[in-house]
């Protein structure tokens, strides 16, 4: 199927109205009736989700790179072998995930008397909305959706307009495999997210950036509406004295240019010191060649920004520092080479905001003091890494920093193991998603207690 002849559609439930309210009344209804509680309900939903993904592998790909250029290889595994894994992990284990606890009957019978019981089930939400975001349109919409799904909710879904071919294959297909009933997909943009915003949900899952995200949360604020916000941010990568540094380089590099960028946990900047810097930008540079060719502009696995305006936001930032590798653009092609700038000062424009593309400063420090000291000194990351040898640093950093997550040797890799919670803390986001934390994120955990009367 041909992604841009894909017919969009706004309202597929069977409710066969636009309006916000009566999509949400609709789906509210259906959650009313119990239809989505049933574990066997549950399963099947997801079992429809995996194969809405297998049978259009090809097709999601497609508006992939008509979106992102996104390379094929990238988009099959980010964007569909990644959420068919998910769903996998979820299926084999959500009967354990759901099963009631009790408390210790002693315990209990101590407080109580003879006969007493008590424990906590997973109770689902109710209706969940979930918006998604451009970089990974497919991923970003779907995890989240399994999980509101697998914790027996109806579910919401807004793709990102600035993703237009994947928010319309998705708007296609979603009603095509999964209870039109229960859920619903709204395609648009501002001015349909805020009337969405004005609805009552149960939960609010939101993905993007941190300005919308407080919009996101006032808008819940009016009605109580507890949210998930996963947000972005600079995360840094500390490398360390006498690590070897082509390894380094080459993990990097791989992580930092995926997605030519545009990846919520990217490594934003190099934090080391003046010696290990020098040696790192040859490895980099090495590093880039390898990768993408002497040319990165004809490979195939190299990708562009999303739109002129991030091609814009980025190319301002080129002249922050000594170009060590990179730095050609074509604003016609949404080009920006794999570029990295050496001798970067803390407060240059590069290191003011996140830079969600393909460039990755080098700013030197002393050592692990005065790098530790420059993360608490900014915001709380999404995400901070670490290259050393050393049990001391790695204990130093795991302690003395807070970040959404930690990830030593392997960048942007703790998200692929559903058992980790994934989210961001203080100005990277707020709760926590993957595996059995969705469960905990789309479902209310009621205590529950039982008392013989007589
Ligand atoms: P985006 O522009 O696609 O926005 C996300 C969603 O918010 C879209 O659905 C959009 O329609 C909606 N939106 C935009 N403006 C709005 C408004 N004024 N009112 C209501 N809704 C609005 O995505 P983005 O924010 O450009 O994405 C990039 C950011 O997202 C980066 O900061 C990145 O780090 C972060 N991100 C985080 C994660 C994560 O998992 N933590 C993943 C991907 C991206």
């Amino acid at each position: 199927m041909n992604p841009q002849t894909t017919p969009t559609h706004p309202t597929p439930t069977n409710s066969g109205s636009t309006d916000p309210t009566a999509l949400v009344a609709h789906l509210r209804a259906t959650f009313r009736t119990g239809r989505t509680k049933p574990l066997a309900w549950r399963k099947e939903q997801l079992t429809r989700l995996r194969a809405l993904l297998t049978e259009h592998r090809d097709d999601i790909a497609g508006a992939l790179h008509a979106d992102l250029r996104k390379p094929r290889a990238e988009a099959y595994a980010a964007e569909v072998d990644f959420p068919i894994r998910e769903i996998d992990h979820t299926l084999e284990r959500l009967d354990e995930w759901l099963r009631p606890e009790t408390v210790d009957p002693a315990e209990v019978t101590g407080v109580f008397g003879p006969g007493a019981t008590a424990g906590t089930q997973y109770d689902p939400l109710g209706v969940v909305l979930v918006i998604a975001p451009w970089n990974y349109p497919a991923q970003l919409l779907l995890v989240p959706l399994a999980g509101a799904l697998a914790a027996g909710n109806a579910v919401l879904v807004k793709p990102s307009e600035l993703a237009p071919a994947t928010s319309a294959l998705l708007a296609g297909l979603l009603p095509r495999y999964l209870d039109r009933e229960a859920v619903t997909v709204v395609e648009g943009g501002v001015e349909e997210t805020t009337a969405l915003l004005a609805q009552r949900f149960d939960h609010i899952f939101y993905t993007g950036n941190g300005t919308v995200g407080r919009i996101v949360m006032r808008a819940a604020a009016e009605h109580l509406t507890p949210v998930t916000l996963e947000l972005g941010g600079k995360s840094p990568v500390f490398v360390d004295r006498g690590v070897d540094v082509d390894a380094v380089a080459t993990r990097l590099a791989d992580a930092k240019f995926r997605n030519a960028g545009q990846t919520c946990v990217a490594p934003d900047y190099v934090l080391t010191d003046p010696v290990t810097a020098r040696a790192l930008e040859a490895a980099l540079s090495e590093a880039i060649e390898k990768l993408y060719g002497a040319d990165p502009a004809a490979s195939e696995r190299y990708g562009r920004l999303v739109n002129e305006r991030h091609f814009d936001r980025v190319e301002a930032l080129l002249d922050s520092g000594r170009t060590v590798v990179g730095g050609q653009h074509d604003r016609a092609d949404r080009y920006i080479a794999p570029t990295v700038l050496a001798d970067v000062r803390p407060d240059s424009p590069v290191m003011r905001e996140e830079i969600f593309g393909p460039v990755l400063p080098i700013v030197e420090v002393d050592g692990l003091d005065e790098a530790i000291g420059f993360i608490n000194d900014r915001d709380k990351p999404l995400a901070l890494y670490g290259f050393t040898d050393n049990e001391t640093t790695r204990q130093r950093l795991a302690t003395e920093t807070s970040s959404g997550g930690l990830g030593f040797g392997l960048p942007m890799a703790h998200l692929r193991l559903p058992e980790l919670p994934f989210g961001g803390v203080g100005e990277s986001g707020t709760g926590a998603y993957h595996g059995p934390h969705s469960i905990a994120t789309f479902s209310h955990r009621k205590a529950r207690l039982d008392v013989p009367l007589g």
